[in-house]
């Protein structure tokens, strides 16, 4: 098996005014593209990696050989976050989240608004290339971090719910450098529905004894989940 692109399941357009047509076309087409394409050839002589759902490579590299093992987690990292990223977007997208997460939101954080600050806090100290993140640790804590390049939270043993990518090639066609204006304008079409269904998967795999299953049985059913709607690996 060998991944390949998701689609996106809106136009190009769809998310216009606050990510433009364009950055979309070259982000999704091109950069997307580029780690599905590496990731492919990083796994070329590794059959039985090939059966694996890419989260769930990144939730262990330890078990990806040595000598691709910065590749999986690089391009691995680049395919599974930015499948994430399409798939937290949506035309429909902004408002405030509801039910259990907007719950989990105000304990954490004492209110939508107080998240929204020190989300956009991370987003903009984050130095380089990265992502945000809002993470559940193996408590049931939400809490904010950041990582640098690709990395995916899993690889720290942290749930990611929904991730910012911070990247310049995510904005700089339109915002040029202006990140705060992107991270600004980009909770206008975060899709709280796909947040609040990782909550309820995430919480599910707490729930299971051992951290290590944990990771394993969310980074399984999420990415299932995830490439039931984008990104299914297709057979050679
Ligand atoms: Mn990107």
């Amino acid at each position: 098996m060998t991944h390949k692109l998701p689609p996106l399941n809106y136009p190009n357009n769809a998310l216009e005014p606050h990510i433009d047509t364009r950055t979309m076309a070259v982000h999704h087409d091109k950069h997307h593209q580029a780690y599905v394409a590496n990731l492919n050839k990083a796994l070329e002589d590794y059959p039985d990696l090939q059966e694996m759902a890419t989260l769930e490579l990144l939730s262990d590299l330890d078990r990806v050989p040595e000598e691709i093992r910065t590749a999986v987690r690089n391009h691995g990292g680049g395919h599974a976050n930015h499948s994430m990223f399409w798939n937290s977007l949506s035309p429909n997208g902004g408002g405030v989240p509801d039910g259990d997460l907007a719950e989990a939101i105000n304990e954490s954080f004492g209110s939508f608004t107080d998240f929204q600050e020190a989300f956009r806090k991370a987003a903009m100290t984050l130095f380089g290339s990265g992502w945000a993140w809002l993470c559940m640790d193996d408590e049931g804590k939400l809490l904010i971090t950041t990582t640098a390049n690709q990395d995916n939270p899993v690889s720290q043993g942290l749930f990611p719910l929904l991730g910012l990518d911070v990247w310049e090639h995510a904005y700089y066609l339109k915002y040029e450098n202006r990140r705060a204006d992107y991270v600004a304008s980009w909770w206008n079409v975060v899709s709280w529905g796909f947040v609040s269904a990782n909550l309820a998967a995430i919480k599910i795999a707490i729930g299971a004894r051992n951290l290590a299953e944990d990771v394993d049985k969310w980074a399984k059913d999420t990415w299932s989940k995830i490439e039931g709607v984008f990104s299914k690996p297709e057979d050679k």
